[in-house]
């Protein structure tokens, strides 16, 4: 059987798959087809729907730029809205006619004599296409974690990201392993309704007051009637977004900005000693690393939820997992029925890059980036893989807000793909030269960040490589990075 063809293939129907097929469409293209693993579009929006699930970046600011929504009910959205906001982006902009769900990608390879991609499928059909991109999203492979004994556990497990909606946890003793940023979210729900909950941690988070607030019916109207009303709410919210993640982080070095970055630390601590008046549970829930090292999170109740008797904090560490329960290191077992598994994502592993993909002479990109640096142009390119954008690189993400990330990755695919057309042109790759460049200057900018300059030693962070280099994040602003987008020069790509 002959492959279907392709103009081009995009691996992901999350905010980044949705983002570049508009994009796709805005410069023409409609033969195309979005592919997804899961059943329904919105990526981890769709996946999670845990208790109490919610963005943590104000939803003025998380959303397309040229899409914002007047229909937000609070400052900080629930996942629900955020997924119908996902389901409206792609039937507005006409993009879900393109999706094909349940569909496994299992690997690409560039075929250079056909100068196309062709992508294998899960139950052996392939697709060809001229151009591929991956949009498969940063934390979107669940990590699993490896503690001796827990899969002899009897009871019921559920991570995160398979939420099952019919549990109640009335009555239960449940475990919670994780206090990452979901389980922040997740814990306070969970403990109004379980009979005895205990968290483990392993590494504290800091977590920062949540300035939430309902936004009222008329002041939807006006964001509806007046679109600019809501620009400038936008442009105040971005502001304070990027002042955060700039000046307490990326410009780290500036002795001024390293006090900012202090001052946002005693805001935590002033969170946690206006919920809890026990100095020792304060202590242990205190991070020893600096702010920003990994994702500090928002939460008004998650301090507050440790003080209740039904709530135990667990911070020695898991020695082993029996059939029924948790034993812990210092020898004590805790009993329980459920045990939650909020454990994150394998970033690094299972994530760069999340399908195999074969380029130009049979590099591997996955072997090839951990044989070298973890490093890809503009965030989006790598050498010998032409015709390729990979959304989720390393040196890709900016910042606290992903919707900033697809704002630059859209405006540098225009120019991208406009140059092709002007030159009536078909296949583009990266010089290693430009490459190269790029790498070298984002260790420079490094240089100069917390994560360079800061005590991160003990934060376990995702934002960090296995080789220890901080590669997930673009270490400038977003205008930066837009201005950069729109304005590469075309030579830093061979297109033909
Ligand atoms: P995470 O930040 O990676 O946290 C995972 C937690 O599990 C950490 O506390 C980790 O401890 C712990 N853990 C993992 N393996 C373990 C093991 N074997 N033993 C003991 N503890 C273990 O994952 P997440 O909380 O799911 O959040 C991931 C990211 O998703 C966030 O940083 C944020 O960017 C995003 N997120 C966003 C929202 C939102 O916008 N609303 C909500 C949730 C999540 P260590 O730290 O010691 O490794």
């Amino acid at each position: 059987m002959n492959a279907e063809h392709y103009d081009a293939v995009i691996v992901g129907a999350g905010f980044a798959g949705i983002g570049a097929a508009i994009q796709l469409k805005r410069m023409g293209y409609e033969n195309f087809v979005i592919l997804d693993r899961e059943d329904d579009l919105g990526g981890t929006w769709y996946v999670n729907h845990y208790p109490g699930l919610a963005v943590d970046v104000p939803t003025t600011t998380y959303s397309y730029f040229f899409e914002p929504n007047p229909n937000w009910s609070r400052l900080f959205s629930t996942g629900a809205e955020i997924k119908q906001y996902a389901d409206d982006v792609a039937d507005k902009y006409d993009v879900r006619r393109h999706m094909r769900f349940s569909t496994v990608v299992e690997g690409a390879r560039w075929d250079e004599e056909a100068q196309a991609w062709h992508v294998a499928l899960a139950g052996g059909e392939t697709l060809d296409a001229r151009y591929l991109i991956t949009a498969t999203g940063f934390l979107s492979q669940p990590r699993m974690p490896d503690i001796p004994g827990i899969t002899s556990f009897d009871g019921r497990v559920i991570h995160t990201t398979a939420w099952d909606d019919s549990y109640d946890p009335a009555g239960d003793r449940i475990a919670v392993i994780g206090t990452g940023a979901t389980a922040v979210q997740l814990i306070p729900e969970l403990a109004k309704k379980a009979a005895d909950l205990t968290v483990y941690q392993r590494t504290p988070i800091w977590v920062a007051p949540k300035l939430d607030v309902r936004i009222s019916e008329r002041t939807k109207r006006l964001f509806a009637r007046m679109n600019w009303t809501q620009r400038i709410v936008r442009a105040i919210t971005d502001t304070i977004y990027e002042m955060m993640i700039n000046i307490g982080v990326v410009h780290y070095r500036v002795p001024l900005f390293r006090r900012l970055n202090i001052s946002a630390m005693d805001l935590c601590k002033i969170n946690q000693f206006i919920q809890i008046r026990d100095k020792e549970l304060r202590r242990r829930l205190t991070p020893d690393y600096d702010i920003g090292c990994k994702r500090p999170t928002f939460s008004n109740s998650y301090f507050r939820t440790f003080t209740k008797p039904h709530v135990h904090l667990q911070s020695d560490g898991i020695d082993h997992v029996t059939a029924d329960g948790i034993v812990n290191a210092d020898g004590t077992k805790t009993v329980i029925d459920t045990l939650v598994l909020a454990t994150g994502f394998d970033l690094w592993e299972a994530n760069f890059p999340a399908i195999e993909v074969i380029g130009r002479n049979g590099r591997n990109l996955g072997k090839w980036w951990r044989e070298n640096r973890f490093q890809a142009y503009q965030g989006v390119s790598i050498p010998y893989f032409p015709n390729y954008l990979s959304l989720a690189s390393p040196y890709a993400f900016l910042g606290l807000n992903f919707f900033n990330t697809m704002e630059y990755q859209m405006r540098l695919m225009d120019r991208l793909f406009g140059e092709l057309k002007r030159r009536g042109a078909t296949t583009f790759e990266v010089t290693e030269q430009a490459n190269t460049a790029y790498l070298d200057r984002m260790t420079e900018l490094l240089g100069d960040s917390l994560w360079t300059l800061g005590n991160c030693a003990s934060s376990r962070s995702y934002y960090f490589n296995p080789h220890g280099e901080p590669s997930l994040l673009r270490p400038m602003s977003t205008r930066t990075a837009i201005k950069e987008a729109a304005a590469f020069p075309v030579s830093d790509y061979e297109i033909s």
